[in-house]
Formats: structure tokens, sequence, C-alpha cells
């Protein structure tokens, strides 16, 4: 056990790095909690305005009818759309705001966005499509150009209404549809609905005082301006040239495009609360001679070994081998004392020690990689792994030996505010051109906020009320009261680190389910009491959301900044993991009866 290792061995001391981790997550600890941040509408709601679009579309409202309206053209509502179109579906109806396909990856156009997870891996429907990326974590216009091809391939544009929001849906029991009403004034009606609106689609602002104050130039990551800084996705911000640029946040995003503005900029001053994880990324081109070699079933062989490895299971061999599988192959190993009966305790002693190791390495990374011992120190990260999504990248940290780039640690403080020249934090001001939000997106918030609108149900139950207390599903993805809907989302469903994984086996489920309804001829399909009520306890005896792991890690989206919710246990994934999720829907189709639902 920990302890009984001494500190020599392991070049730390468990006990001083628990006390620092408490330390520093005490620091950041806030009582206002997710309700720092607001919703971006209103005088602020140009920072969510289209920059991407080349013209707005004029269109007449629709009141027409089709088989199938799925909400959003993500990779959740494309992989709907394609595996309703293979099982011969009729007219389906993508409804997106942006101005085509790609979801997330329509929005996020910053420079340096790539997939974080592998490509072969992350970008759904490789082998339909004929296609393999061009490197191991490809950047976001191929993913984008991938999105427009799977949309090409299943004929979605066919129905297609791009900027286009969705504000309510409306189940009508006499006519057995739904009626979806959207901003362009549409009133229009379908058998099904899916909604794919993406779990983090929603940019947030952090509620600092003169946030409307500042006159200089500003936007969010996910609305990147071009325009302003000039250059593209791969960088070659030319604009900047002469620019004073501060970048708020150090998260995923910024971590990934940090370096192109340290690249750009006159000046850049990267505003830091909590340092992220930032570990080796060693990204390369495809090689030709392997992607030639792949042999049929080579994508999904490849998604089962990743998802397998990286949920904690054992494979012959690690075909990704990267910086996930080891995080989560190191974490296994340490409770994986065969022939030892360890109590839970002992096995919660064992992985805190691995992640302990594996944080090391990371600070000792920050320390070779960054000259200046300070900048080092400060963007060394001292809570558990999982506290925040794991970065990896290569130039980050080395942006900051730029003599050009500043990095200002508010110790956890957050900045102090904005003014009309510019940040002020640690009490004094920076001057600036331009501020760059990297504050990421909404997440702890109800879902049909997140989505921006609510369905009315049968007997006009909302949605928001259904679960006012929490989620109520079966398998995630229905709920009882609003017949023919599919949600497509992680809460009592599969998760992976893989989004597009776990979408493309509900998409596959919801196509499943379709396709018994034309069978049995049924017009209506909706969740029995008893099926939703049994799921919802199996998600909650099953559940692995350990409050005390949670309330030790410092604040984040991941655990409801720092307020892990009461709810938790019922919203969360299911507990065995997704491998194990993904074989029980499964085993659910092949028993074939349908069991917990009805149909009429
Ligand atoms: P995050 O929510 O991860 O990061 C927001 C950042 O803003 C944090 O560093 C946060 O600090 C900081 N912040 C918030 N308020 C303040 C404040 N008042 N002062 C200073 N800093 C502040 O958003 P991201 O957009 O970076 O990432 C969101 C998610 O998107 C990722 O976790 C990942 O799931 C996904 N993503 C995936 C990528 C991929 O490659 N597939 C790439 C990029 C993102 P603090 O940490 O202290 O809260």
């Amino acid at each position: 056990m920990a302890e009984q290792q001494s500190t020599t061995d392991l070049g730390f001391d468990p006990n001083t790095l628990r006390e620092k981790y408490r330390e520093e997550r005490d620091k950041r600890l806030r009582a206002d909690g997710n309700e720092q941040y607001f919703e971006v509408k209103g005088d602020f709601s140009h920072y969510v305005d289209d920059p991407y679009i080349e013209s707005r579309i004029d269109r007449q409202p629709l009141t027409d009818h089709v088989d199938v309206i799925v909400v959003g053209g993500g990779f959740g509502g494309l992989l709907t759309g394609a595996r309703l179109t293979e099982a011969g579906v009729g007219s389906i109806r993508i409804i997106e705001k942006g101005g085509d396909f790609g979801g997330t990856w329509y929005w996020n156009r910053y420079p340096g966005a790539a997939c974080d997870v592998e490509s072969y891996v992350y970008l759904p429907l490789c082998e339909e499509l004929g296609f393999v990326p061009k490197e191991k974590y490809t950047h976001a216009p191929e993913i984008l150009a991938h999105s427009r091809a799977i949309g090409e391939k299943f004929n979605l544009y066919e129905h297609a209404c791009f900027q286009t929001e969705v504000e309510g849906m409306q189940w009508s029991e006499a006519d057995q549809h739904w009626t979806v009403r959207t901003n362009r004034g549409d009133a229009m009606t379908a058998n099904f609905v899916c909604m794919a609106n993406g779990p983090l689609n929603r940019p947030k602002l952090p509620g600092i005082e003169g946030i409307d104050s500042y006159k200089g130039h500003t936007f969010h990551t996910s609305r990147w301006d071009y325009a302003y800084t000039g250059g593209g996705p791969d960088g070659g911000l030319t604009k900047l040239a002469d620019r004073r640029v501060g970048v708020i946040g150090t998260g995923a995003t910024a971590i990934q495009c940090v370096p192109h503005l340290a690249r750009g900029a006159k000046e850049l001053y990267v505003f830091q609360r909590t340092p992220s994880s930032v570990d080796v990324r060693a990204n390369r081109p495809t090689d030709p001679e392997w992607s030639a070699s792949l042999e049929p079933g080579w994508q999904q062989a490849r998604m089962d070994n990743f998802n397998t490895l990286v949920s904690g299971g054992f494979a012959d061999e690690d075909l990704v081998n990267d910086g996930w599988t080891e995080i989560i192959r190191n974490l296994a190993s340490m409770v994986n004392f065969r022939g030892q009966t360890l109590s839970p305790a002992e096995v919660a002693e064992k992985m805190e020690l691995a992640d302990f190791q594996k944080m090391e390495q990371i600070r000792s990374r920050a320390e070779e990689l960054v000259n200046d011992p300070n900048t080092a120190e400060s963007l060394k990260p001292y809570y558990r792994q999982f506290c925040k999504r794991p970065c990896f990248n290569d130039e980050y940290l080395p942006a900051f030996n730029q003599p050009n780039v500043h990095l200002i640690d508010t110790q956890g403080r957050g900045i102090d505010k904005l003014t009309a020249k510019g940040i002020v934090a640690n009490g004094e001001e920076v001057e600036l051109d331009c501020i760059i939000f990297a504050t990421g997106f909404e997440v702890g918030t109800d879902y049909t906020r997140r989505s921006g609108y609510d369905l009315i149900g049968r007997d006009g139950l909302s949605l928001k009320e259904k679960w006012a207390d929490g989620m109520k599903t079966l398998h995630g993805l229905q709920t009882r009261g609003f017949p023919n809907c599919f949600i497509v989302q992680s809460g009592q469903s599969g998760f992976t680190v893989s989004f597009p994984h776990a979408m493309n086996e509900q998409a596959k489920h919801i196509a499943y389910i379709l396709g018994e309804c034309a069978k049995a001829k049924a017009k209506v399909v909706e969740v029995t009491a008893e099926g939703e009520q049994a799921w919802v306890e199996e998600i909650i005896r099953m559940s692995r959301f350990s409050e005390s792991y949670q309330s030790a890690c410092t604040p984040g989206y991941y655990n409801n900044e720092g307020k892990p919710s009461q709810r938790s246990k019922q919203n969360g994934s299911y507990g065995a993991g997704p491998t194990k999720f993904f074989r029980l829907i499964k085993a659910w189709r092949e028993e074939g009866s349908m069991q917990g639902l009805e149909i009429r």
C-alpha cells in the first residue's frame, strides 16, 4: 500500500501531495458554483452569432410532414440519420442551428482544433465512406469535411433545415405525431423525433465585473473571428502581428489554440485559473501502407479495442496505444493484483497512488519543457487526472518560452474584472487589443436549458417538469410520457471518451426500435412505467459516482463546479461501463420482446 512504500522509492510523499491537492482545491471553491457563468443572450447574443455563414438562408416557414425529425447536425444527428437511412426509414429531416453539418466541429474552428481521441476511432462511419483520416489526431477541417461527406452519402441534405433553431416540440396524442416549432416560423410535423443537441453546445461566459465594459475586440473560441485574426484553422494569424491579445481560460480548447496565438500575436497574455494536465501528443501522418492494409471491419474492431481499454478492460493488444490507453492501463495495472483479495479501500488507495505517479510525470513534463522555473511551477496541475479532461499537446508548454508570451497565474482566483481597456488580474490591469474567451460550454445546467427548448409530451407534461428531480429513462434514450421521442446523450446510457462511439450504438438502437414498430405496423412506441423505473433503479444501483472523489477534485464541469450534484448517481451514465452497456442493449435487441416498451 502507498504508505508502505517509502517516499524515496516513490519520489514523492503521498500525504504531502494529498494536502497540496486539498489546498489547491480550497483556493478554487466558490459559493456561486455554476452560477458564476451566465447564459449568453440579450446584450451578449453577438457572442453566439454564426461567423461562418456566407449568407442567411431566406425561406418560407415549413408546415410539412416527415417521418423523423432529428435535432442537431453533429455526429449524433448524422449517425442517427445514417442508421435510420440504412434501416429504410423514409424521410429524415435534420434541423441544425449552424449553416451546415458538423456540430461541435462546425462551431469549433479555432486554430489548432483537432480531435483528442485517435481519429481512426473517433471519426464515425469511416468504412462506410471508404475513408481513412490523414493524421492520427486529425484536425478540425478534415473532421468538418467528413461530417459533410456523411450528409452527402446518406442523402441527409435533402430535407435538412440549416440556420434554424428549434423553439419547442409538442406531442399530439390525437394525431400521433410531434409538431416542431422553430425560430423560422416553422410548424412541421413528424412521426418520430430524435434529439441530438450535443453535450457541450452552449458557450458560456464568466459573470465577472465589467464584462460589458471592454471596448476592444472580443469573441468566444467557438465563434473564431478569422476576419480579425487573419489566418485559418492551420494558423498563420498574421493580422495579430501588432496586437496585444488576452486569452481567458486554459482548458482543452486553449491548450490547442495558444501555440498559434503565441506565433501570431505581438504579445499574448494567458490568464490561468487552473492549469490543465498536458501530456505527450505525438501526432503523425497516416501511414499509407497501413491504411492500404486495412481489412473490412477494421474500424469497429479498433473502436471496440480502444473502448475496452479505456473502460478498464483487458485486450490482447493495444491498437491505439496512446495517452488515453496508457492512463487507464496504469490505473488498471495497480488494481490487477491477480490472486490477491483487496478491500475497496485498498483498491482506492492503489488507484490514488497510480494517479499521483501519473500526475508527477505530467508535472515534471512542465519542468522539462518550460525554461522559467516560476512559470513551469504555475503550469503544474495539482489534482487527480480525471478531475478535468486530460489534454495532450506538444506545443502548448514550450509556447511559454517565447518572449512575447506571458502566463498570468491568478492562483485559482480567476481574473478580477474587465475594464474598457483590458483585464485586471492579481490587482493589475493588462491593456489588450483583443480578449478571447476560452471559457468553455454549459454543462451542469438543465437538459432543456442547454437544448434551448422544452418538449411537451402526452397530457401536457413538459420534459423540464418530468426531469426536475432527475432523469428518468429507459437506456437513456426514451422517457415515459414522450412517445416516439429519442434522446441521444450520455445520461443513463453508455459513456466513453470517444463520444461518437456511444452515439453510433444509440443510433443503431433507435433504428432497431423503429424497424420493429414498422414490422408490427405500430404508430407509437413508449416506455412503460415499470420499464423506466427499473432502469432508473439499475442506474442508481450500478453507479460508480464517488462523492468523496468528486468533492476532493478541483472545481470544474466534471464535478458541477465543486458541488457534486445530489442527482449525479441518477443522471450519470451506466456504471458498469460502456462495453457492458453496449452488450446489454444488443442483448435486449436480440431477445426481441422490446422489454420495457409498449407499442400501439
Ligand atoms: P473548459 O470548461 O474545459 O475550460 C474553461 C476554462 O476557462 C478553464 O480553464 C476555466 O478555469 C477558465 N475560466 C473560467 N472562468 C474563468 C475566470 N473567471 N477567470 C479565468 N479563467 C476562467 O472549456 P474548453 O472549451 O477548454 O473545453 C471544453 C470541453 O470541450 C473539453 O473538456 C473537452 O471535452 C472538449 N474539447 C475537446 C477537444 C478535442 O480535442 N476533442 C478540444 C477542445 C475541447 P477553471 O479550470 O479554473 O474552471
